[in-house]
């Protein structure tokens, strides 16, 4: 046998394909392929895969081979209709669509009628029977092509058409006549002259190749790479594109198009979702030029049409197993299938569904795990706008940081910072905002931009500070010299004027909109029983899917707090324990003066007496935490900050000695003080004195912090309790740190069992927060029974930079270059940071087997690293009380995930 050179493939017939070939053949050849082979009537045609526009991205040219293809593909189709493209006794009309494996705006609009010329046209008519259908046909291949292939200001068609309309005295499309389309024809075929220095092209293979190719160079336009960075989506994807013979739904009122859902994307119901438009092409339905009416009413128009849609859609949802959305047309009382895919769905909506389809035993509780994300359940733990309010609607942006802000508009951060300080909620609202906007974003209770998109500085820093964000509400012009904004429909909003946004929805609204508390939050509290008769469907739902994750996840979830109040709620969302409580925090308020003191101590005596006033409050504070988390670990961090933290701000205490200084009754107190400051002031505090040094150089610190977790274990072990406390050094960078802090808490340990005639099992650990301590976890394995891995920290020091000073100055540039895809505080940075994580923890496992592995960084409540963290074989993560479902379900979709041995989704 001759050997022949394997040559790659770049036309697939729809036979050819199938589901799950959106890599090759983009989503919608796909699934056109993967209904054809269902045997539904969709209209023949075949896909140009995307391979062959990456080649023609690369070189400026289709490959040589594809040409061939195509020609080939379409001599099949001709064969198989009986005519032949743009035949001028009977055309054969295709439609060309673009589609990418991710459905994109700015991807170039489909044409439909290529094939047609001013000699087909006439003999369509004789086919249809029908000699308005033929024109108007033509007319809308003209205004299509145009606009879209040969890029003619598309409202010149627009005017065009109303001018025709005014003339003949009618207000909608199907009431021109064919004399009155023809007249059109021929004034589009103007425009396109006049606008582009050619006649439009009446060779029909010349129509089809120019639009392949416009769907080919759509891929780089702006607002597809727009698009592709904000969502993240590469962009050597390329497009594929699909040939598609054409069927009409313009051929009178037996003829329609429609679009239609299996269920409702909005509540998850099974039932008829949809609208249809009697004798109509294409968007039409969609794009909002007759009214349209209701699926339901089809069965009426005409049931043997509506009975097989209603068949299709069940046979199609069995065999996707989920909600899909489909576009189809009628000709002359004939269905035919145009589209499908699986549903863009609301947060809610994915939860329901994906029980429902449990229920109906189309799938399993594991994949009923994939249909979630842990971004849409925190979505659902916003508060929200109150659905029944009455809002007036100024426009919308990118729904760039989740939450209901309500607020008085301000334009400036001056302003937002001073209208803040004395008691009012503002809304900061900007064009775009720079880091010079920071004062006033921390002051605001949402932000508001008309420009830029999910990863403008607003946005990035909005989502890092947690606060509510829409950016990018281009509709809305914003004047900040003015000191107003203007809603399309000429609405202003002044300065002062309350405004509500919504950073889930990218919702504007004039005015205060009331907030509600979120069901699935007041289900998490306690406060609504997923049980009860009356209970939501949407909390049922959350209530099932959070069981199936705790059934399946390998990851225990752990809680960051500090107080029993934060402790008790960290239990109620399902904490297992906390992974971290900052003793710090327990020294702020009316103890701070003692630090003070501590700090000040000149003698041992002094310091004694510092520390042992300390003692009991400590010791109370931890009675409690250790009954409210009764039965499960405590992780209690030792002193982390630098020690100038506790101290008075350098500026002002030197201007209050400097004016009591100039009244001469200078204060002893105070310069004693002002001279601590000095001496403990540092430039980079964050490297400076403070975690595990701080334990090292001041004498009796941490044994009074051990003392204090110990008397407080032995008193609720005295009380009948089930104390489990651990204790946790941070900032340890070598072994020798830990050794002698850990000599001195066995000796403080053995001293409080003694007194108390309580045996207890303290385990001391560290965290994991300096590249050194990760590069050296065989060795600190020796003297920790834990390691919680500080991945704040941890990526700080990592990266070289701080968080607080670099995220406002430079992250975005960053984000734009593509340098992260995300940042690295909100998502761990698998490579860099995550891979001395990976290391550290076969290391430490290494030295001890059975060393307890955790992260308590606020990735611990991020879905994608939470990933990583079970990936990688942690034991736990711990992570803010409010993100502990979020944590819950991502660590059971992990395990589901692995079980199944599939690759994340995006
Ligand atoms: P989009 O990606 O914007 O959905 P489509 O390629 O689906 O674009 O096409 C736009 C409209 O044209 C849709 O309503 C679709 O159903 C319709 N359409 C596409 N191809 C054909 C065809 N061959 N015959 C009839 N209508 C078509
Ligand atoms: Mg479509
Ligand atoms: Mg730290």
């Amino acid at each position: 046998m001759p050997v022949t050179e394997d040559r790659q493939k770049f036309v697939y017939d729809f036979t050819e394909g199938n589901k799950e070939l959106k890599d090759l053949l983009g989503g919608k050849g796909a699934n056109l392929a993967e209904m054809t082979n269902l045997g539904l009537p969709v209209p023949p045609g075949f896909t140009i895969t995307t391979e062959a526009c990456k080649v023609y991205l690369e070189g400026g040219e289709e490959p040589p081979s594809m040409r061939d293809e195509v020609t080939a593909h379409l001599e099949a189709l001709e064969e198989r209709m009986g005519k032949k493209l743009g035949q001028a006794d009977n055309p054969l009309l295709v439609s060309v669509r673009s589609g990418a494996k991710f459905s994109m705006p700015g991807m170039m609009d489909t044409v439909l009628n290529i094939g047609l010329s001013d000699e087909s046209v006439a003999g369509l008519a004789v086919q249809a029977g029908d000699e308005r259908f033929a024109w108007d046909s033509y007319r809308r291949l003209i205004q299509m092509f145009g606009k879209t292939v040969l890029g003619v200001d598309g409202e010149l068609f627009e005017d065009a058409l109303e001018e025709a309309k005014r003339a003949k005295g009618v207000t909608t499309d199907v009431d021109l006549a064919a004399e009155d389309l023809k007249a059109l024809v021929a004034r589009f075929k103007d425009i396109v002259a006049k606008e582009t220095g050619r006649d439009f092209p009446q060779a029909p293979r010349e129509q089809m190749d120019l639009a392949i190719r416009a769907v080919f160079d759509s891929w780089n336009g702006d607002r597809a790479k727009l698009y592709r960075r904000q969502e993240r989506i590469p962009g050597d994807l390329g497009t594929a594109v699909n040939i598609c013979s054409m069927v009409f739904g313009n051929l009178g009122p037996d003829s329609g198009t429609g679009v239609a859902f299996t269920r409702d994307p909005a509540s998850g119901h099974q039932g008829v979702y949809g609208d249809y438009l009697q004798n109509a092409q294409g968007e039409d339905v969609v794009a909002g030029i007759r009214n349209t009416m209701p699926l339901a009413e089809l069965e009426r128009i005409d049931k043997a049409s509506y009975d097989q849609l209603m068949q299709i859609m069940e046979t199609l949802e069995t065999h996707y197993k989920d909600l899909c959305d489909i576009e189809f047309t009628i000709e002359r009382g004939k269905l035919w299938m145009l589209q499908t895919r699986v549903g863009k769905r609301t947060a809610g909506a994915a939860f329901r569904i994906a029980t429902q389809l449990v229920d109906q035993g189309l799938i399993d509780e594991a994949e009923a795990l994939q249909r979630v994300t842990g971004a849409q359940l925190a979505q659902l733990m916003f508060p929200r706008f109150d659905e029944k309010a009455k809002t007036e609607l100024l426009g919308r942006g990118i729904a760039a940081s989740p939450g209901a802000a309500v607020g008085r508009a301000v334009f400036d951060s001056y302003t937002a910072v001073k209208w803040s300080r004395s008691g009012e909620k503002v809304i900061l609202i900007r064009r775009e905002t720079n880091p010079d906007d920071l004062d006033g974003m921390i002051a605001s209770e949402g932000i508001l931009t008309s420009r830029g998109g999910k990863t403008s500085h607003a946005a990035v820093v909005a989502r890092g500070m947690g606060k509510t964000c829409v950016c990018g509400a281009e509709e809305l012009e914003v004047d900040t010299k003015q000191r107003k904004m203007t809603a399309p429909g000429g609405v202003v909003v002044q300065e002062g004027d309350v405004v509500s946004i919504d950073g889930s929805s990218g919702k504007v609204y004039l005015g205060e909109v009331p907030v509600v508390p979120s069901p699935v939050v007041e289900y998490f509290e306690g406060r609504m029983h997923a049980g009860a008769d009356d209970a939501d469907e949407l909390v049922q739902a959350v209530h099932r899917m959070m069981a199936y994750a705790d059934r399946m996840r390998r990851l225990r979830v752990r809680a960051n707090a500090d107080n029993a109040e934060d402790a008790l709620r960290a239990r109620r969302f399902g904490a297992q324990g906390i992974g971290l409580c900052r003793t710090e925090h327990m020294f702020l308020g009316e103890r701070r003066e003692m630090v003070e003191r501590l700090i000040l101590a000149d003698t041992d005596t002094e310091r004694e007496e510092a520390l042992s006033a300390l003692l009991p409050l400590q010791k109370a504070d931890f009675v409690e935490l250790f009954e409210a988390m009764d039965g499960l670990p405590v992780t209690v961090r030792l002193l982390d900050p630098p020690l100038h933290e506790f101290l008075p701000d350098i500026t002002e205490l030197s201007v209050r000695v400097a004016l009591a200084e100039a009244r001469e009754d200078a204060n002893e107190n105070d310069l004693r003080l002002l001279q601590a400051v000095h001496k403990l002031h540092e430039q980079n505090p964050m490297l400076g004195l403070r975690g595990v040094r701080l334990g090292l150089v001041i004498p009796g610190l941490f044994a009074m912090q051990v003392r204090a977790i110990a008397e407080a274990a032995a008193e609720r072990k005295n009380a009948k309790g089930d104390p489990r406390a651990e204790i946790m050094i941070p900032l340890v960078g070598t072994v020798q740190e830990l050794e002698i802090v850990r000599e001195e808490a066995e000796r403080v340990i053995a001293e409080v069992e003694a007194a108390s005639g309580t045996g207890l099992k303290l385990p001391l650990g560290t965290m994991i927060e300096l590249p050194r301590a990760a590069l050296t976890a065989d060795q600190i394995a020796e003297a920790a029974e834990f390691f919680s891995f500080g991945t704040n920290d941890l990526t700080q020091t990592v990266w070289g930079f701080s968080r607080d000073d670099v995220e406002a100055s430079f992250f975005t540039a960053y984000l734009e270059k593509g340098i992260f895809g995300v940042s690295p505080f909100e998502t761990i940075d698998k490579d860099g940071v995550g891979s001395l994580v990976r290391a550290a923890a076969k290391a430490g496992r290494a030295t001890r087997p059975d060393l307890k592995l955790g992260v308590c960084g606020e990735h611990g409540g991020d879905p994608e690293s939470v990933h990583f963290f079970h990936e990688v074989g942690l034991d736990y993560v711990s992570c803010s009380p409010f993100r502990i479902p979020v944590a819950r379900l991502e660590a059971g979709r992990a395990a589901a995930l692995n079980g199944k041995g599939g690759s994340d989704s995006r």
